[in-house]
């Protein structure tokens, strides 16, 4: 099963609640973890994987033989991207704008364009303790996410559970990250922002199909407004973790609550057991 954690906005906890239900699972079954927040992942922080392999991530990018090129326009003319000029008769190429469509050398007339891999970020490999562990981190200055997301999710083992930690927001990249999950749990604080938030990220999963839960982290703190949105919209709220300057402590040094509070073992695997029936229940309410 692929669970995806997400959150309409970065700092509100995503991490913890993979890392955390990660380790509440591993004794019970395979987990494994892929951190898909590829400009800033940092699961790797509280689970202290040893790395094994790291793999670049590549485009293909356009490369032009001023051989055969006569300057007719007709690639930078399809290029939406703007990833190629004509100049003087010459083609320059932005590597850093091109999305690695291959419209460029589908319309050449005289097959001057060909293409060369261009990096665009590195996938890292490793093992913490019982859990798999894959995060991307995409080259500094490149604009596109996706495509890392995408190298990452290529490590989805196939077996056991699947936890991913979605880039914050609800743009393309966390797209990238829900699509195709069996379902999603979006995290959120309890404020205005928080239920701002929470709504622009029910959106998206809705449109995706992805069944989804809803879990408030530092519940202690701010309105009840995000719960009463829940309850119209009928989302239920699997879990909330109120705020506790010791939990505050506990992420400070790296740690994760189920390591330093047992209590927290038997509400992670309570979690798990609602996502399990909830996503039975999505399965037969579609297979009707
Ligand atoms: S491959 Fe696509 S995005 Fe890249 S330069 Fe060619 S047309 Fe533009
Ligand atoms: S379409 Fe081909 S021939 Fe025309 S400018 Fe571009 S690379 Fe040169």
């Amino acid at each position: 099963m692929i669970i995806t954690v997400a959150s309409g906005k970065g700092g509100t906890g995503k991490t913890t609640i993979v890392t955390n239900l990660a380790l509440a699972l591993a004794r019970k079954m395979p987990v494994q973890v892929l951190d898909c927040d590829v400009e800033e992942p940092n699961a790797h922080l509280f689970l202290h994987p040893e790395f094994q392999e790291e793999e670049e991530v590549t485009l293909p990018v356009p490369e032009v033989d001023s051989n055969k090129c006569d300057g007719c326009g007709k690639c930078s003319e399809a290029c939406a991207f703007h990833a190629l000029a004509v100049a003087g008769g010459r083609v320059i190429t932005f590597p850093e704008m091109c999305h690695g469509c291959g419209g460029c050398a589908l319309v050449c007339p005289q097959g001057a364009i060909t293409e060369k891999p261009h990096r665009i970020g590195v996938v890292a490999r490793g093992q913490a303790g019982r859990i798999a562990f894959a995060h991307g981190m995409i080259d500094v200055g490149h604009p596109l996410a996706p495509p890392v997301i995408k190298a990452v999710k290529k490590r989805a083992a196939g077996e056991g559970l699947t936890l991913i930690d979605a880039p914050p927001g609800t743009s393309c990249p966390v797209v990238a990250a829900v699509k195709d999950s069996d379902f999603c749990l979006l995290v959120t604080e309890p404020t205005p922002f928080g239920l701002n938030d929470l709504k622009l990220a029910v959106g998206m999963v809705r449109e995706l199909g992805v069944p989804f839960a809803v879990v408030i982290n530092r519940s202690s703190l701010g309105d009840q407004r995000v719960e009463r949105y829940c309850r119209q919209e009928r989302i239920p709220v699997l879990l909330k973790i109120p705020f506790d300057k010791r939990y505050a402590a506990t992420y400070a040094r790296g740690k994760c609550l189920v390591e330093e509070y047992p209590d927290w073992v038997a509400a992670f695997v309570g979690l798990w057991q609602e996502i399990e029936r909830l996503v039975s229940q999505h399965a037969r309410v579609a297979g009707n």
